[in-house]
């Protein structure tokens, strides 16, 4: 019989929950739910709980025939203890919860807390644009940037849980302020959030935009206007959109500036890039291509490959469903 784990990824906008063969990497089945950042305990753990019973639903499948679950959240996280104890892009009513007991409570199954992109990570690093090496960097463009190092075919966690939190990193000293307070971090400037952000700054300046025709109830001063989804960034591009151009090239400069960073101070065989924006949106990529292997040292710079990851909105459920079948084995 296959041995199946159950992944569940936990963003800024969605959760995706999956049931996996953990062997194979194939996914059996998924659910996704979109999540609030004015959750507050409860209601975010009665999405993950829901979200969880759907995919093993969708799989046909028992909770005691899954040897474990993984849920990977954006945050820093005690790994020993299982709960979050920081969050720049969600409700901070979530902080301190031990999630992983309430998990194994609810579920009866083996849980485990992680890094959203350190499940990610996970993921490429088995079955994805990883497998082929031991040694690379992924970093996913979200509503935030958050990034994760894979050594010698070993997550790097770091000391505290938040080794790769290369979105808050600083790329513009005093620049703009960041989610998690400080100034100038790389996700202030280069995350959908980011880039949002200062398309709303442009729009209020009374640059014209296909985004006002495509968004016509758009209020560029409401500063809680959710981020823009990449298909709306991609059609603004197709139609020519000079503005989004050239927000785009600017936020793809500056991720090019953190990865620069990155190549100079790891020198990984490759980087590899993930995240709808990443995905769907090819100056963006190119920008932070071109822009890397300009900033960084010049031997490096031209060496080092860098991708699109393998698994795509997948990377995070798989590799989360690999690490809760590896927790429950041991
Ligand atoms: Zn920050």
């Amino acid at each position: 019989m296959a041995r199946l784990a159950l992944g569940v990824d936990f963003g800024g906008t969605k959760v995706l929950a999956s049931v996996v063969d953990v062997d194979s990497g194939k996914v059996i089945g998924t659910a996704k739910k979109k999540t609030d950042s004015t959750d507050g305990p409860d209601e975010l753990m009665q999405r993950i709980f829901d979200v969880a019973r759907k995919a093993a639903d969708k799989a046909d499948t028992e909770m005691g025939d899954i040897a474990g679950v993984c849920v990977g959240i954006a945050g820093q996280v005690d790994v020993e203890r299982g709960i979050l104890v920081g969050t720049a892009n969600l409700s901070r009513s979530v902080v301190d919860l031990p999630m992983a007991k309430l998990l194994k409570d609810e579920l009866g199954i083996p849980a485990i807390i992680r890094n959203d992109v350190q499940i990610a990570a996970a993921g490429e690093s088995r079955f994805g644009a990883g497998k082929d090496i031991d040694d690379f960097v992924v970093v996913f463009v979200g509503t935030g940037i958050g990034g994760g190092i894979v050594r010698n075919g070993e997550i790097v966690v770091g000391s505290a849980g938040n080794a790769g939190e290369l979105g808050h990193t600083t790329v513009q000293v005093g620049g703009r302020v960041c989610g998690c307070g400080a100034h100038g971090h790389l996700e202030a400037y280069a995350s959908r959030t980011g880039m949002t952000r200062a398309m709303l700054g442009e729009l209020r300046r009374g640059r014209k935009s296909v985004l006002s025709e495509m968004m016509p109830d758009l209020d560029p001063a409401d500063p809680a206007v959710a981020p823009f989804k990449s298909g709306m960034i991609r059609e603004a591009l197709k139609q020519k959109d000079e503005m989004v151009r050239e927000v785009i090239d600017e936020g793809g400069t500056y991720l090019g500036y953190g990865l620069a960073n990155v190549v100079n101070f790891l020198n990984p065989t490759r980087i590899i890039l993930g995240g709808g924006v990443i995905e769907s949106v090819d100056v963006f990529f190119d920008a932070a291509e071109t822009s890397t292997r300009k900033q960084a040292l010049a031997h490096a710079g031209q060496a080092v490959q860098i991708e699109r990851a393998g698994l795509g909105d997948f990377s995070g459920v798989v590799g989360a469903a690999v690490l809760a079948a590896e927790a429950g084995a041991t």
